[in-house]
């Protein structure tokens, strides 16, 4: 684009909120064509809430509260927030807290090692779900996250926590597809809630399950099928995905990590500021031609 088309896009950009960082950013940005959203904290709006525990046979409610309090005061982690909000003050403090990356977090109390977090975190301690398969199915097939707690190789009981959808997600998803953008959602949420959001929101490709580490691997499978791909992001997890992207797109409530690591900054943390930055991209194009 001619320095003048960029400046005038560069500055309407600025008007709505749309921080574009660089010229290139503008350039690449008219020629997405598949558009992939983290989904905690962008697609939704990263406040996760505690609607629902599940006691396993044998274990008291308080019991499942307080152990799995007693780990996730330990954690920074959204899901260890949500947790903290519904066990008010902790009582006891785990020992030997450490994370799981992407999958949870561990502790020990009186001695006994302390799991909480997903399926493949319990799988891994040799903890038997069996007792809770029906519970979990269904509140994931109601788009709930699971978290599981364990005290050794013993299931105590699970959370089921909600994370609003963003009010705008769906016309952003709808608006892309009019302009024949594909849409994915990549998270490391399990592929049943996953899907249950997806399916909400008319995306077209899930990736779930996807490891912190694994997102910009996920990123380069679909430029490797020659799309030109857009990521937006809102988390430390995401910055090596919005790198890898030929456009990375941070929510301006996120991480630094991830406006550092992003072409375009979306200041007002709406996903429906990316077709905005699409128009205005294809508008200054026009003018450099
Ligand atoms: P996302 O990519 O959706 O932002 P993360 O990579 O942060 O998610 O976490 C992936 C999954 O790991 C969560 O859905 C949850 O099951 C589990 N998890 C991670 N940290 C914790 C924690 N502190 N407590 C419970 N579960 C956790
Ligand atoms: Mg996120």
């Amino acid at each position: 684009a001619t320095p003048m088309a960029v400046m005038i896009g560069t500055s309407l950009g600025a008007r709505a909120g749309i921080l574009f960082k660089h010229a290139e950013a503008i350039e690449q940005c008219a020629r997405i064509d598949v558009m992939v959203f983290d989904k905690t904290g962008t697609l939704t709006v990263g406040r996760p809430e505690v609607v629902e525990v599940a006691v396993a046979p044998g274990h008291t409610e308080a019991e499942l509260v307080a152990l799995a309090a007693s780990v996730e005061a330990h954690s920074e982690h959204p899901l260890a927030q949500a947790i903290l909000a519904r066990s008010g003050p902790v009582a006891r403090r785990a020992e030997a807290f450490a994370n799981s990356d992407g999958q949870g977090a561990a502790g020990v109390l009186d001695g006994r090692r302390l799991l909480v977090g997903n399926s493949q975190l319990m799988r891994q301690g040799g903890v038997d779900l069996r007792p809770m398969t029906s519970a979990a199915a269904r509140l994931q097939g109601g788009g709930r996250t699971v978290v599981y707690v364990s005290r050794e190789d013993d299931l105590i009981g699970l959370f089921a926590i909600a994370d609003a959808v963003r009010p705008s997600s769906r016309s952003a998803i709808d608006a892309l597809h009019a302009r024949s953008v594909k849409v994915a959602m990549i998270t490391g949420d399990n592929q049943a809630t996953a899907a249950r959001v997806a399916g909400e929101l008319g995306i077209d490709i899930v990736l779930a399950d996807v490891l912190p580490g694994q997102k910009a691997d996920e990123i380069g499978k679909l430029q490797a099928q020659g799309y030109s791909v857009g990521m937006v992001g809102d988390g430390i997890n995401d910055a090596p995905a919005l790198t890898k992207a030929d456009v990375g797109f941070a929510i301006g409530a996120g991480t630094d990590v991830a406006i550092d690591s992003a072409d375009i900054v979306l200041m007002r943390s709406d996903p429906g500021d990316v077709v905005s930055a699409m128009k205005i991209a294809s508008g200054t194009l026009r003018k450099m031609h």
